[in-house]
């Protein structure tokens, strides 16, 4: 059975006793640590990696594990699991765009050996660095809206979610060498919202995050066009991998997003009515594993603007998990 997941996504600079102590008070059971994603990811996820014997972050996953919250890094890793250095030595591990030239930006051409091998290989020496972490994983490709694909002979012909899942393989087959009962997120995001035909390896789950969604109109709304293909995707994705572990990634809380990941930050105004709704919709689909961002809303952003309304959050949550 799917452990169940009430949760929020923090930046690991973001991490500090105020973080820790409205996570505890709001009755949320899951915190993830979401290094920034763009095109600098692998660059703070090598950041994160290098902090984690410091202080702050020594701290935060000892009082969390002592509070029972699960502690999990969700981020965009793919040029960190495949070096961009490797580049010049390897082309060919790496994407060819449409003009037929390879590139070491984002990703990688699923269809070679070599590149799936080496990710398969840091994927694992990944987990071994997180000693803190459960079975679930969400180690993401790379964080692109577009030209996150290969069109080389070979993958021209493989859409933007089975080009990914073929990734996702290869870091799950890392993953499970490290412990074999690792699980990892298929991140429907962008590119990747359509459903793979690709059939999933054993212990890939959905993770669906939808980022073209409206955020001021609820989810199911019948009436909104962005939201109706949004769950268009779902069901079909849900048709793919299954119920059983599926999570949802939202953006109620991710104050990041509505300042346009810069500053300067901007009030976050939560729309009780409007998650309640949502999360009807997505208990409804069967879901028992919920997250959002929850980014920008660290001590500077309460020093303006007061305490963010995570309480809330975590209530209306908890309250969504009563049939
Ligand atoms: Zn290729």
């Amino acid at each position: 059975m799917a452990q169940k997941k009430n949760g929020l996504l923090i930046h690991p600079e973001e991490i500090s006793e105020y973080w820790e102590n409205l996570i505890l008070s709001s009755g949320v059971d899951s915190v993830g640590i979401h290094p920034r994603g763009g095109s600098i990811a692998h660059e703070t996820l090598s950041e994160f990696l290098s902090n984690l014997k410091s202080g702050v972050y020594d701290r935060f996953l000892r009082v969390m594990k002592e509070h029972g919250m699960e502690v999990e890094l969700e981020c965009h890793a793919l040029s960190w699991l495949l070096p961009r250095e490797n580049f010049d030595a390897h082309p060919d591990w790496f994407r060819m765009e449409e003009d037929g030239v390879r590139t070491p930006k984002n990703n990688l051409c699923p269809s070679s050996e070599e590149a799936l091998a080496v990710v398969e290989e840091r994927s694992a020496l990944l987990a071994s660095l997180l000693p803190f972490h459960g079975p679930y994983y969400h180690i993401w490709i790379d964080d692109t809206s577009r030209n996150g694909t290969c069109h080389c002979e070979r993958c021209r012909s493989l859409s933007p979610s089975d080009q990914a899942l073929t990734i996702y393989h290869a870091i799950l087959r890392g993953l499970k060498r490290y412990r074999s009962d690792a699980k990892l997120g298929f991140l429907a995001y962008h590119e990747t919202m359509i459903a793979p035909t690709v059939p999933p390896m054993e212990g890939m789950y959905l993770e669906y995050a939808p980022i073209h969604r409206r955020v001021d109109r609820f989810i199911g709304d019948p009436n909104c066009e962005e939201n109706k293909r949004e769950t268009a995707h779902l069901c079909e994705l849900l048709e793919v991998f299954g119920r059983e572990d599926a999570e949802v990634l939202e953006y109620w809380l991710d104050n990041s997003l509505f300042c346009g990941w810069k500053l300067p930050y901007k009030k976050l105004n939560l729309d009780e009515a409007l998650l309640r709704e949502d999360l009807k919709y997505y208990r409804g689909k069967g879901f028992s594993r919920i997250t959002t961002f929850a980014c920008f809303l660290g001590e500077d952003y309460a020093k303006e603007f007061g305490t963010p309304p995570i309480d809330a959050y975590g209530r209306i949550l908890k309250e969504s998990e009563e049939p």
